[in-house]
């Protein structure tokens, strides 16, 4: 079998890749490991996922699944609450987005890329990649047996699989702290029709403990804890046991998840975040998850996804219908400017600076919508302070509260 891009992984980076790839007019082929719809955690989307969801000509066939819409996010914690409207920020974009289902999600994203002519070989898993000179040699094990595939480039968007850092020794450990997380999908029967009921709530437990409630519109609702390892261990019994003495210990959980039946048993991540030494090499580039993954927090890692599979996309096909492509430049660059500015926020959670500026009794309504532009995924807008310079806004505009000098 011959292709000019392989792909690895049919999640959102893969399928995205598979859509720019046909549309700039050459032939791609995707390898997934799962037969789908298959469950995988990352389920509320931010604003940005649109642009790119729209430019690979797959809004259409999500907008017809009546998935949650997301508008914006609340945080809470004891009887303080902050909400981040998607209508009220800085950057020009969209003002919402969806909360969804992983395996309809992402069922919906490959069928429309098989529609368009791109095969996807399912329940097949790539073993072993032959980098050669432009035309790399990929092993792929089915239910059939092996395939060798040639191909003129590889993209990894092998998620968790994380394909081409394994083989080619890329992981490095991350710089972040150690956190582990715990989740499951609940039946919501708690859930009222209020408009609060349906939204995406964090609530921050205590330090470095919250958990996330993702509702969705088929009744479920996505319930997961975020929290340094030994937090999990200090809860006695399996890990439904421990996800239900974690809920009840709190006012936010107690009440609406007492009782409610787990839609399967949970699962349990330890040491979630990971980095890599490259993005790029010769012939492959990694994509989503296969390249770096942060923390869940704000709800940035199927944006990223998104976004790198598109570009790589794009700067795959270019490539090869022979114009010059400036990987660094126009690739690493790119994505680790949102990464960055992702990472300084993930950091500022972590420090309580983020909880200082969100719980502060009053907030500039400017500096808030450009707060707001972030957690909505515009991190390439440089036109926003807390985009172009990340680090000191945050930091400073929390110790100026502190300080209650703001
Ligand atoms: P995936 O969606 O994981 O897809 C990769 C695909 O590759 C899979 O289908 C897999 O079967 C396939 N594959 C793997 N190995 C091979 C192989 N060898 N051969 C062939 N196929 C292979 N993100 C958000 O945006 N919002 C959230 O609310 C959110 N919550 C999260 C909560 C937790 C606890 C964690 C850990 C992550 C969360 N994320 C969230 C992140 C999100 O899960 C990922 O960023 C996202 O799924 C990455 O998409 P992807 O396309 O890169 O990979």
């Amino acid at each position: 079998m011959k292709t000019d891009i392989l792909i690895i992984g049919a999640g959102p980076s893969g399928t995205v890749a598979a859509a720019m790839v046909k549309k700039a007019g050459l032939d791609a082929i995707v390898v997934e490991k799962e037969k789908f719809p298959r469950y995988v955690i990352g389920e509320s989307l931010l604003p940005r996922c649109m642009d790119v969801l729209d430019d690979a000509g797959f809004l259409e066939s999500v907008e017809r699944q009546n998935f949650q819409k997301k508008y914006g996010a609340l945080f809470v914690r004891d009887d303080k609450e902050c909400l981040f409207n998607f209508s009220e920020q800085h950057t020009e974009g969209w003002s919402w987005t969806w909360q969804v289902p992983r395996d309809e999600f992402d069922k919906v994203l490959a069928d429309e890329v098989e529609k368009r002519g791109i095969k996807i070989m399912y329940e097949t898993e790539v073993k072993d990649i032959d980098f050669g000179d432009g035309r790399q040699i990929i092993t792929a094990e089915g239910k059939d047996g092996e395939h060798k595939i040639e191909s003129r480039f590889v993209i990894d968007a092998s998620g968790y699989g994380r394909v081409i850092p394994r083989l080619l020794d890329l992981n490095l450990p991350s710089s972040l702290g150690a956190r582990s997380s715990l989740f499951t999908q609940v039946e919501d029967v708690n859930r009222s029709n209020s408009e609060v009921d349906q939204r995406i709530t964090i609530v921050d437990m205590k330090e470095g403990v919250w958990v996330w409630i993702i509702p969705f519109s088929n009744g479920k609702t996505s319930v997961g804890v975020v929290a340094p390892p030994e937090y999990f261990e200090s809860f006695e019994g399996n890990y439904e046991e421990k996800l239900r003495k974690i809920l009840a210990s709190d006012i936010h959980t107690a009440k609406r998840f007492e009782d409610v039946k787990f839609a399967f048993p949970p699962y349990f991540i330890p040491g979630y975040s990971v980095a890599v030494k490259a993005l790029h090499g010769d012939g492959w580039v990694l994509t989503g998850n296969a390249s770096e993954f942060l923390d869940p927090v704000f709800s940035s890692g199927v944006t990223f996804a998104l976004e790198s599979g598109w570009k790589a996309g794009i700067l795959a096909a270019r490539q090869l219908k022979g114009e010059p492509v400036d990987w660094t430049e126009e690739y690493d660059k790119h994505l680790l400017q949102g990464v960055e500015t992702f990472r300084t926020f993930v950091n500022s959670w972590y420090n309580d600076d983020l909880q200082t500026i969100f719980f502060a009794p009053r907030i500039n309504q400017k500096i808030k919508n450009q707060i707001c532009s972030v957690l909505a995924g515009y991190v390439w807008d440089k036109s926003n302070v807390y985009v172009r310079n990340h680090k000191n806004a945050v930091h400073t505009l929390a110790s100026l509260l502190r300080e209650d000098t703001v």
